[in-house]
């Protein structure tokens, strides 16, 4: 393995999954739902294959159809213009999308500032990119991982290429708010710097609660690269869409990258994910509401348990404190969890540079039927009380 990966092992979602396996434990560890996206869009998938749609080499942008329908989805919910022809790209998922993006913007040298807690594939993908990456860590702040703007401002230097920005984040929960974006961008404007935002969980947001997309504000539209996934989105992370939109020149760049790793992906999946960001409000309503529902589920069980609860405004993730249950060290935890109550979750240090900073995290996944978080619940009830 290379200095560049020397830091990266085995990801933690493929070891907690496989612990889940091998000790038969419920796996709120790896956040994929227990439920297939919607009937009509697996039909659309199996037409697609059928009528041979997709079996071979899709286009490299993406299949036409999807590129409009991701543009008409951006300019339906928020006002956003994208022509699909030049602004529009559809990758291997989001994760193909920040490799590329970050593969494709950044200098050998550049400082990329991330929010810490980051997704794991941030870090990687910045040092395969040869950056340096910079955190800004969310600090519990009133029942919530709030970013300090002083801080994130004081991380930016005149060696600061880009700054990448999670919302709503994973794994803490937070939606970021209008102010903090608006700070964000204002920031960028002023150092000139372009912003990577991955919204693949813009749909899920609680309450009345608003997801702001970056690209929204003032000065951001040219300067930033949003991302988005059907995995998230519709329930399909197996098939592995996702989609870029941007300003034509930092959709080229991303493109250039993207060519060279997969070149393309998931033909016929295009062509469903393409009907399915049609579909009605009320499916986007539905998936909100079932979602809330079981995060208010699972959070009752944790704070029964002992755990403390940030209750998150958005994602399907909660993160706990597990002090107190006597507790600090939330990888070990984790790794005791299934032997101690049939259960698997995923320990906040590893999304973290200053890992002291996520010792006492730890992260379960709700996106599973309510039978199933109800059962984890009470075995985690069992186990600590
Ligand atoms: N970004 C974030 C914040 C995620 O949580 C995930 C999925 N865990 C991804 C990107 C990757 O998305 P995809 O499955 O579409 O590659
Ligand atoms: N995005 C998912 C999570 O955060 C997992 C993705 C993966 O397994 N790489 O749990």
């Amino acid at each position: 393995l290379n200095r560049r990966l020397a830091e990266f092992g085995t990801t933690i979602f493929a070891e907690m999954s496989a612990l889940a396996l091998s000790t038969g434990s419920i796996n709120l560890g790896q956040g994929f739902p227990d439920t297939d996206g919607p009937e009509e869009i697996r039909e659309a998938a199996v037409r697609a294959l059928r009528d041979g749609r997709g079996n071979q080499y899709p286009p490299g942008p993406g299949v036409p159809e999807l590129r409009t329908a991701v543009a008409a989805h951006q300019q339906r919910r928020y006002g956003l213009a994208f022509d699909p022809d030049t602004e529009v790209l559809v990758t291997a998922g989001a994760t193909e999308a920040i490799a590329a993006a970050l593969l494709g913007l950044l200098e050998p040298g550049d400082e990329v500032v991330a929010l810490e807690p980051y997704y794991d594939s941030y870090a990687a993908c910045i040092a395969m990119a040869g950056g340096r990456r910079v955190p800004v860590t969310l600090r519990p702040h009133e029942g919530a991982f709030r970013l300090d703007l002083d801080e994130l401002r004081a991380a930016v230097t005149d060696r600061t290429r880009l700054l990448l920005i999670n919302t709503p984040h994973n794994p803490t929960g937070t939606v970021l708010t209008r102010q903090e974006l608006t700070a964000i961008a204002e920031l960028a404007v002023e150092r000139d710097l372009l912003v990577v935002t991955d919204e693949v969980y813009e749909h899920l947001v609680f309450d009345d609660v608003e997801h702001v997309p970056l690209a929204t504000l003032p000065g951001m539209r040219e300067r930033t690269v949003t991302i988005g996934s059907a995995g998230k989105t519709f329930s399909f992370t197996g098939w592995k869409v996702g989609w870029v939109t941007a300003d034509g020149p930092l959709v080229s760049a991303v493109r250039t990258a993207k060519q060279y790793l997969t070149y393309v992906a998931s033909g016929p999946f295009q062509y469903a994910v393409a009907e399915a960001l049609r579909l009605p409000d009320a499916y986007f309503t539905a998936f909100r509401d079932d979602l809330r529902a079981k995060r208010d589920l699972l959070s009752a069980g944790l704070t029964d348990a002992g755990f403390t609860v940030f209750r998150p405004a958005g994602t399907y993730f909660v993160t706990t404190d597990i002090r107190p249950l006597g507790e600090a060290d939330g990888l070990a935890f984790c790794r005791a969890l299934p032997e101690r109550a049939g259960v698997v979750a995923i320990p906040n240090a590893v999304f973290y540079d200053r890992k002291e900073a996520g010792a006492p995290y730890v992260r379960f996944a709700f996106c599973k039927r309510t039978e199933v978080l109800a059962d984890a619940a009470e075995r985690l009830r069992r186990a600590f009380t």
